[in-house]
């Protein structure tokens, strides 16, 4: 038997008819950027998150970078977030020419709230809470925190677009929530995209401004924006997916309960943190250290399983910010879990004897 890491084509194929007509009416009216393919994705979105305004641009990475640009962060400032994310995180703090600043996280793999007053300084403007494997932040915290200071929050919700944390969807609580649309997001298009999410009329404006290089009128620039649009062809492919979300997010945590039913007992092996509203984008179990992770992911591997490793190299160790001067040690909670992390198949239509195969294998893997 062989099992995919990730397979969304079988998925995908659910919404093909609706997917291919969406494509054609988009062919047919030539109206390729923005307009009302764009706009009507972006009625929806803030429908479904809750919120006043979505604004549909070009990436996750641009959501998270444009939010900072409209809250006017730029050189000299600092902006705090964890070490455990993917790179677009901390590189959208960089590309406004804010430093990044980093805090440890938790056991449930995002950043820890209790860390965070400590990183504060006069210069730090914003924090960025990341949902990671689509684990909602402790807001509450997070939040009182940032008022406490008056300073913004900017969810990256880019692995948790349908988490919900105490009845509200992630993205609708901070000034700014950012989501992706990369294919293999919750919701993924045929191509990159992203939204902002906000409450906020004048930040939601900013933005609308900063996607269009900073004009309005059209040719008139009294702020400097950049190219970051979402284009029709894919707000159509979305839309038409849409409809479907809820449905392959449940798919996606029955999954998940499956695989923490049947490894909760599994020895070396520890099962991801639960909690009400969450929706599973990764699958991560916890080993005991690397060399039984390593051995695991080859074990897995030869046995046809794909699995991955998010991430495994922290973001304070990275080349590119050897410059701050971080080291080795400075987040041991971050590094420990890069050593020791390692997700296994999970998406929305994998069988129960795909899972049943997984979960075999890993209890017959022996150190
Ligand atoms: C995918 C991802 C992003 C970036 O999204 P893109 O649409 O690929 O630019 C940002 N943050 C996290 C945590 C992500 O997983």
């Amino acid at each position: 038997m062989q099992v995919p890491f990730l397979d969304l084509n079988r998925s995908s194929r659910e919404a093909r008819t609706e997917i291919d007509e969406a494509i054609k009416r988009v062919l047919d009216t030539g109206e390729f950027i923005l307009g009302k393919q764009v706009g009507e994705f972006e009625k929806e979105l803030a429908v479904y998150c809750r919120v006043k305004h979505a604004i549909g641009v070009a990436s996750g990475s641009d959501a998270l970078f444009l939010s900072l640009k409209a809250l006017d962060i730029g050189q000299g400032d600092e902006v705090i977030t964890t070490p455990f994310t993917f790179f677009a995180t901390a590189g959208a703090i960089s590309r406004t020419g804010a430093k990044p600043v980093f805090v440890d996280i938790c056991e449930d793999y995002n950043i820890n709230p209790e860390k965070i007053e400590q990183a504060i300084t006069e210069k730090t403007k914003a924090i960025i809470p990341v949902h990671l494997y689509g684990l909602a932040c402790k807001m509450d915290e997070i939040m009182e925190i940032a008022r406490k200071h008056n300073i913004a929050v900017v969810e990256d919700a880019a692995q948790a677009f349908g988490t919900e944390y105490k009845g509200k969807k992630v993205c609708s609580i901070g000034d700014t929530g950012c989501v992706s649309f990369f294919p293999t997001k919750n919701l993924g298009g045929a191509g990159d995209g992203g939204a902002v999410l906000t409450n906020n009329d004048e930040l939601a404006e900013k933005i609308r401004i900063l996607r269009v290089h900073g004009s309005k009128p059209k040719y008139f620039h009294k702020i400097i924006g950049i190219n970051s649009r979402l284009d029709a062809l894919q707000a159509a492919v979305l839309r038409a997916k849409f409809p479907f979300l809820d449905k392959w997010n449940k798919q996606r945590n029955e999954a998940a309960e499956f695989y923490n039913s049947h490894l909760r007992n599994t020895e070396g092996i520890s099962c991801p943190a639960h909690a009400e509203g969450r929706t599973y984008h990764i699958y991560t179990i916890r080993t005991k250290n690397r060399e039984s992770r390593d051995a695991l992911k080859e074990y897995l591997a030869k046995a046809g399983i794909g699995t991955g490793i998010y991430y495994p190299l922290p973001m304070h160790l990275q080349e590119c910010y050897l410059k701050f001067g971080y080291k080795q040690g400075d987040f041991p909670e971050t590094e420990r879990a890069s050593e020791e992390v390692l997700s296994i198949p999970l998406f929305p239509s994998i069988t129960k004897e795909e899972q049943e195969y997984v979960c075999s294998k890993i209890s017959e893997f022996k150190e």
